[in-house]
This record gives structure tokens, C-alpha cells and sequence, in this order.
């Protein structure tokens, strides 16, 4: 089965996310647990985790329906050795917020280089606090999610995906995202129906379906290969409807959320009822 959402407002508090993501039709929704724009904040309180697990059930939300992101501000791959531990440390407390929601994933962007060393050892580090963060924590899933490769950020071939998977210790508890904006901004094709059917078949060589936990839905604005990540509504950027038919009618998108990141929340319900459209085999009117 399909779920199609986006990343809805937690302004608030964590509890309001779900109450968000029912009110525009969705039957799933990515979320920030604390301020994407500051490093520390306080503790969720057991009032708001009960009001957050009730509001989900109300709306039908199961723990694989829901995607939270981390803090911007994290990178795992930090070259900085003191650096470092201020984003392990609130990439751990994510991870932690994650599990007291009762929720089985958590969705980050991998890092950067900052130029200073080399993608091997930045990748490596990444997968060294991955490692960190599962250890200190319970049924959580870390997700990877690939970028558009914008400056020294890595993430943004399937490669890279790999490469961390294969250093991370507890390989049941690593998996990744894939941003279909980036994806094309990175040099993948998805502009067709074959060009998808060849991209995901060189992503499920490279990295592997088993490790896939969610996607996100964004046209994109920029042009093919341009490494920029700016993302456009669905149908309007230079991917088009093609890549969305696809992931919306093949089942190896089944069962995770697929979450939108488009830049106009007003029009959400109308994407998201879209892609239901086109899950159930007919076209949309556009
Ligand atoms: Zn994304
Ligand atoms: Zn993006």
C-alpha cells in the first residue's frame, strides 16, 4: 500500500504534527522533533509524547508512516575533532527524542567534508557516529538520505550511500532515504519512465531496496546535473510527472512514508490526493 504525505509544521509541539498531516489528506508525514535551527532544546514531556501517540492513532499513523528529520545544523562527518561531538552528541539526543515518540526512524542529511578531508575519511567518520547513536539508543532506524551535492556535501551518489552502509556496525538499523530532487540535481536520471526504471535499478545494485525507509517527492527547479537543491512542485520543475507516476505504481515503494517537500503547503492536499490518483492506476488532470 501507498502513503503519500509531506513534511508538516510540529509548531507548537510534536503533538501537533499528526493533527497537520490528517487535515491535508495524508496518510503520512515527516516532522522536526525539536527546532531544525538550534542546537539544544528542552526534553519532550510526557504529556506531549502521550498527546503525539494518541493523535497518531486517532489518525491512523503507524511508526513506518511517519519520517522525522534532524537539525540542519548536524554533520556527522565533521573534519573537526571537537567539532564533531557537538553533532554526535545532538544527533544522538534526535535519535533519543525518536524512540521516547515511539518512532522507528530518523532521517538526516549524511555530511560534510568542508573540503578539509578526504570523502573516504568523511564517510567514514559519518559512519562512526552513526555507530555512536545506536548504541546509545533503541529501535531506531538511522536514514540516510542522499543530497543534491551542493558544496562538499556528501550523499549525493549511491556510492557514498554504500560505502557508509558498509562501515555501519548493525546493518538492521541503517537504511536510506531517497529525495527524488536530489537524485536529478545529482545526475540520475528520472525524467522518464526508462530513465527511472534504469536509476533504480543502479540504486538497488549499488545500495539495495531492503535498505530503503522512505522517500521524499520534490520536482526540481534546477537542471539536470546541477548540483543545486531547490526544490518545485510536483509537475512543475524540470522532472514532471513521469518520476512520481512511477514511484506511486511500483510496489517497491510500498509501506514507508513518501513524504513531499514542496515549496507551496497550500497546495499539498491537492499533490497528495494526486499521487493517491495515480497509485490507483489512472491520470491526473493537469
Ligand atoms: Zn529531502
Ligand atoms: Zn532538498
Amino acid at each position: 500500500m501507498k502513503y503519500f504525505g509531506a513534511h508538516v509544521s510540529a509548531a507548537g509541539g510534536v503533538e501537533n504534527a499528526p493533527l497537520n498531516a490528517r487535515r491535508i489528506g495524508a496518510g503520512a508525514f515527516a516532522l522536526f522533533t525539536k527546532n531544525q535551527r538550534q542546537w539544544v532544546a528542552p526534553a519532550l514531556t510526557a504529556a506531549q509524547i502521550e498527546a503525539f501517540r494518541a493523535n497518531c492513532e486517532a489518525g491512523g499513523y503507524r511508526p513506518f508512516q511517519i519520517l522525522p528529520h534532524d537539525s540542519y545544523l548536524i554533520n556527522l562527518g565533521n573534519p573537526d575533532d571537537q567539532a564533531i561531538l557537538k553533532s554526535q552528541a545532538a544527533f544522538t539526543d534526535e535519535m533519543k527524542r525518536c524512540e521516547a515518540l515511539g518512532l522507528d526512524r530518523l532521517n538526516f542529511h549524511p555530511g560534510s567534508s568542508l573540503g578539509a578531508i578526504s570523502d573516504e575519511e568523511c564517510l567514514d567518520r559519518i559512519a562512526a557516529s552513526i555507530d555512536r547513536a545506536l548504541a546509545e539508543t533503541k529501535g531506531v532506524t538511522a536514514v540516510i538520505e542522499n543530497t543534491a551535492g551542493q558544496g562538499s556535501n556528501l550523499g549525493w551518489r549511491f556510492e557514498h550511500l554504500a560505502h557508509i552502509i558498509e562501515k555501519v556496525a548493525d546493518k538492521s538499523r541503517v537504511g536510506v532515504c531517497i529525495d527524488t530532487c536530489h537524485a536529478y540535481s545529482a545526475g540520475y536520471d528520472l525524467s522518464s519512465e526508462e530513465a527511472c526504471e534504469r536509476t533504480f535499478a543502479e540504486f538497488d545494485r549499488v545500495v539495495g531496496f531492503g535498505y530503503l525507509r522512505g522517500m521524499h517527492l520534490n520536482d526540481d527547479l534546477k537542471a539536470f546535473g546541477s548540483r543545486v537543491d531547490r526544490h518545485a512542485p510536483l509537475g512543475e520543475g524540470t522532472l514532471g510527472w513521469p518520476v512520481f507516476r512511477f514511484i506511486a505504481r511500483d510496489r517497491r515503494f510500498d509501506d514507508m512514508p513518501l513524504i513531499l517537500e514542496t515549496p507551496d503547503e497550500s497546495r499539498w492536499p491537492e499533490e497528495i490526493a494526486q499521487l493517491y490518483t495515480l497509485a490507483e492506476g489512472h491520470e491526473v488532470s493537469l
